[in-house]
């Protein structure tokens, strides 16, 4: 068979040489050891926690070896894409801090190895495909749908395995003469791979999370291009990642079976094979069971979903590399107020079977980030939110920083800040009362006569004053328990609670809850001070006049 002559039959039009193409990209000038990586996403529109854990992934591996991080788009297959889907997964990754280098952006391309959207990249694909066919390891095959269904079962009546491979691979060594004529007939074809490999073969492979494995040899002749000259992903991934200097493939274990037939198309390209980082899937407890996070079942799996319920942005990296790297823990408790980013990350650490999303551990790691936020970073993300997502609330907090500030600045500080927030949706439920539109109707516990509460704000209005510091303020309290004959001994009261009508606890709930509406909240005195004389006073006037 003349190679040379079916590869001009099959692409007449293409006149650059792979060295020509090489040329075009050349070798990245790096620091050694630098990692470029991608992120390849298809542009399905929806965006998962998946996603931003192999974004995360990729851009720390990338940047903290002064490496590089692109984006490309796989819209190899258009009856899968959702217009728009690009632009909310470049905006999705961005709000968590993942910066693409290069790459497909809003506007267009931005970078030298492009272009960064495959179906632009037609054209380089076939330059490759014209030398595999040109040295005999590709040829066109023009089975029909028809033909491969009868093939497949077959292949399943007789319990062999699935694919175009050995006896059915009847397009494997046709003559030219037979190709030009399906050819002029016009009959459609697609491009496919001529496999070396056997399945009695197998070697030895390094994945920098599975470790070694052992691979059996591809033996099917799997399709290079589809019928419209449009790659496979298989085929894409090997030129794509071989002229964008790819170093580094982080991306899903789904994509490890395909892996031997991905080595053998590297080799047979004659591209460098890059290192392989394959992630295990999310994975959930379900009763005893772990299982895959489902886009289905698992609301939890979109990214919006985290947007939505006010996770902030580094509560979710933290939590995220708590899960991925198993030292990062101790190392944030070594160093409490480090950047992210000072952590080193190592995909060796990764679990090889797939990480355990665990929503209660999210809550704990969220709350802790925010404790630790200062109260003006705690107002700004906090307003942000509320402005998308509960916009009443976002006004409030927008009209008045300083003084959602304040609020927000209790408790704050310190060796053990208060961790009312886990998401910013906490945050109504805990700050909420401040503004009167919020403030709700006290429910007193019944077993104290209204008579006796209603005294007890009365004389607490009589004694008030804003000036008082926090000792005073409390021995008043104190004083107006004595004087109503409850008392302020506490453990007197835990040995006999019989003994006494109520306690100054008791007393406190009733002003606390006149103020706030609540039976719990922040430190009540510095509530007061927060919300002033006057409206500490009318919050109890306003009270006693409806006991
Ligand atoms: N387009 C592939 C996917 O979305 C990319 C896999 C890869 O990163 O190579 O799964």
């Amino acid at each position: 068979m003349d190679y040379q002559a079916l590869a001009e039959l099959l692409f007449p039009n293409v006149t650059e040489t792979p060295d020509d193409v090489q040329a075009r990209f050349p070798r990245r000038q790096l620091p050694e050891g630098a990692v470029v990586t991608r992120m390849a996403p298809s542009p399905t529109g929806f965006v998962h926690l998946g996603n931003l854990v192999q974004g995360m992934i990729s851009e720390r591996m990338a940047h903290q070896s002064g490496g590089v991080l692109f984006l490309r788009v796989e819209d190899t297959d258009a009856k899968r894409e959702v217009p728009g889907a690009v632009e909310v997964l470049i905006d999705s990754l961005e709000h968590y801090s993942i910066r693409f280098d290069e790459g497909a952006t809003h506007t267009g391309d931005n970078g030298s190895y492009g272009p960064y959207r495959q179906r632009q990249r037609a054209s380089i694909y076939h330059v490759f495909a014209k030398k595999l066919v040109s040295e005999g390891k590709a040829y066109p095959c023009f089975c029909t749908e028809e033909e491969l269904t009868a093939m497949r079962e077959q292949q399943e009546a007789n319990k062999e395995n699935f694919g175009y491979y050995g006896k059915y691979a009847i397009w494997r060594d046709r003559s030219i003469d037979e190709i030009k004529a399906q050819i002029d007939a016009g009959n459609p074809w697609v491009l496919r791979f001529k496999s070396e490999g056997s399945i009695e073969n197998q070697f030895k492979f390094d994945d920098l999370v599975k470790g070694k494995l052992t691979i059996t040899e591809n033996d099917v002749d799997n399709v290079l291009l589809k019928s419209d000259g449009i790659p496979t992903y298989h085929f894409a991934h090997a030129v794509d990642d071989e002229l964008m200097r790819t170093t580094h493939v982080v991306r899903g274990d789904e994509w490890l079976p395909s892996l031997p037939f991905h080595i053998q198309l590297f080799k047979a390209l004659g591209f460098n094979l890059p290192k392989y980082v394959h992630i295990g899937p999310l994975m959930k407890m379900d009763g005893n069971s772990k299982r895959k996070l489902s886009k289905r079942k698992d609301p939890e799996l979109a990214l919006t979903y985290y947007k939505g319920e006010g996770f902030p942005v580094q509560a979710m990296r933290e939590y995220l590399m708590t899960v991925l790297n198993s030292n990062f823990e101790d190392w944030r408790r070594a160093n409490p107020d480090a950047a992210i980013e000072d952590f080193k990350f190592s995909p060796k650490k990764l679990n090889p079977a797939g990480s355990l999303f665990d929503y209660a551990k999210l809550v704990d790691v969220s709350k802790n980030v925010i404790s630790r936020m200062a109260a003006e970073e705690v107002c700004t993300l906090l307003t942000q939110w509320a402005m998308e997502f509960d916009p009443g609330f976002g006004e409030k907090l927008a009209s008045d920083p300083e003084f959602a500030t304040k609020i927000l600045a209790i408790g704050r500080g310190g060796k053990k800040p208060r961790k009312d927030l886990a998401t910013w949706k906490d945050a109504k439920d805990y700050m909420g009362f401040f503004y009167d539109e919020y403030l709700q109707k006290p429910q007193f516990d019944e077993k104290f006569d209204k008579a006796v509460i209603s005294d007890v704000l009365n004389r607490f209005l009589e004694k008030f004053d804003i000036a008082d510091d926090s000792g005073t303020w409390f021995e008043k309290v104190k004083a107006i328990t004595t004087e109503i004959g409850f008392t302020t001994d506490m453990k007197a009261y835990k040995v006999d609670p019989t003994a006494f009508p109520g306690t100054v606890a008791d007393v406190s709930t009733f002003i606390r809850q006149a103020v706030t509406g609540k039976t719990n909240s922040p430190d009540l005195y510095t509530v007061m001070q927060i919300l002033g004389k006057d409206r500490t006073v009318a919050r109890i006037r306003n009270v006693i006049a409806q006991l």
